[in-house]
């Protein structure tokens, strides 16, 4: 059994979906494990670091990927890379399919058996396979000191000889992940926190963690959440509502922090070039949903936007800033999900098409398309 871990197609994408931890527990299960050169370069890892943990280093994308029966991904390949892979070849991503049908059908069109990380259900069982909750995990944490670094101002209380200085008051939109993350790591820093979010169970999540909830609790509210504890879209009255409380917040924040998405659809809108424009000089707003289409008016993927001096950061791909981390996080995510494609005994894969995390997951198989969300029929 041939695993590949070949360069990111994106060569802005600096995280890797193995570490020389999890090459070695491959190598354990009796793979055989090839590296392209310079693959985990940006996470700070080296050739040397992987040969150490029993993988041997191939030279190019081609030569990395001819033979693989599993190839292990941060993202998506291009149908071009997806054709450098053998006929039945498995391949494990993140594979944003939303939006994306036709990159689906050319991974199909490739042969290639394509599954999607970020489709694994949130049961008990999966949880050291949800790739979306480490990765969101390490966003949350990161907005915060992106914010800090841009706030020149301090975020802690400080009483000093020449006087006080006030803590920041930071409010976070969205109390999923990556929104709680962010709350724990700005009460770290000692800001004064308060978090809004459409799910009921938000609300004890974030008194847990020191914060204040702040949200319009109506009956749409207590029914708002989903039965895998996703948020639904919310109506437009619900939204005029929420935006009418916020504002007045808003008005008041040195840092707004914006984490709202709900799965397949675009991220709300929850920010209003008024809200910005009513912040003090000097506020930060980070939008976290900046690459779902964003929760911020005004906010721009991979920018830093100054509006009425107040600064909008937009970085694309957060976790991909904290690089070496995630990919350390995803890398055992990934090997948590493919060790339950392999029979130990025969040292190959064996997978069980109606085992629920496959069925879940898998996109593609045999030339077509087969997640039904997507227009297929089932795997
Ligand atoms: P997400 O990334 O899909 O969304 C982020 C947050 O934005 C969510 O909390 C959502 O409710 C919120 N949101 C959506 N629309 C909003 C709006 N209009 N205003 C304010 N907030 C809005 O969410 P996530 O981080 O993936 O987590 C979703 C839920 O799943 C949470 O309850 C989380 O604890 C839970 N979860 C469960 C497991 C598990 O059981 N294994 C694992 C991870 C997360």
């Amino acid at each position: 059994m041939k695993i590949a871990v070949a360069s990111e197609t994106d060569k802005t994408e600096p995280r890797v979906a193995a570490t020389p931890e999890t090459v070695k527990k491959f190598v354990g299960l009796g793979a055989q494990v090839a590296v392209q050169a310079g693959a985990g370069e940006a996470s700070r890892i080296r050739d040397s670091d992987y040969a150490d943990a029993g993988a041997t280093v191939a030279k190019t994308a081609d030569a990395t990927l001819k033979d693989a029966d599993v190839v292990l991904r941060v993202r998506r390949p291009s149908a071009a890379d997806a054709k450098k892979m053998k006929a039945g070849a498995v391949v494990v991503a993140v594979m944003d399919p939303y939006g994306n049908e036709a990159a689906l059908k050319g991974l199909a069109d490739a042969g290639v058996t394509a599954f999607a990380m970020e489709l694994m259900p949130r049961i008990t069982r999966a949880q050291s396979m949800d790739v979306l909750s480490s990765q969101a995990n390490l966003a949350g944490y990161r907005a915060v000191i992106d914010a800090a670094a841009e706030y020149d101002r301090a975020m802690p209380m400080m009483m000093t000889a020449a006087g006080t200085v006030t803590a920041a008051r930071v409010f976070v939109m969205g109390a999923g992940v990556a929104g709680l993350q962010a709350i724990a790591t700005a009460r770290r820093l000692g800001a004064v926190v308060t978090a809004t979010d459409v799910r009921p169970a938000a609300k004890e999540q974030v008194a847990s963690l020191g914060a204040k909830f702040i949200a319009v609790e109506d009956d749409e509210f207590k029914a708002a959440e989903t039965a895998g504890g996703y948020a639904k879209e919310m109506s437009k009255e619900y939204q005029a509502k929420q935006a009418e409380l916020v504002a007045d917040h808003i008005a008041k924040q040195d840092i707004v922090i914006t984490t709202a998405l709900i799965p397949g659809r675009p991220a709300p809108k929850l920010v209003t070039r008024k809200m910005v424009e009513s912040m003090k000089p000097g506020s930060i707003v980070v939008d976290l949903a900046v690459e779902r289409g964003g929760n911020v008016e005004g906010s721009k993927a991979g920018e830093v936007v100054v509006h009425k001096d107040v600064k909008i950061i937009g970085h694309d791909n957060v976790p991909g800033r904290v690089a070496a981390s995630a990919s350390g996080l995803y890398a055992r995510n990934l090997y948590a999900f493919v060790e339950t494609l392999i029979d130990k005994d025969k040292k190959a894969l064996a997978i069980d098409w109606d085992d629920q995390l496959v069925a879940a997951t898998v996109l593609t198989r045999e030339g077509k398309v087969v997640h039904p969300n997507f227009g297929g029929a089932a795997p």
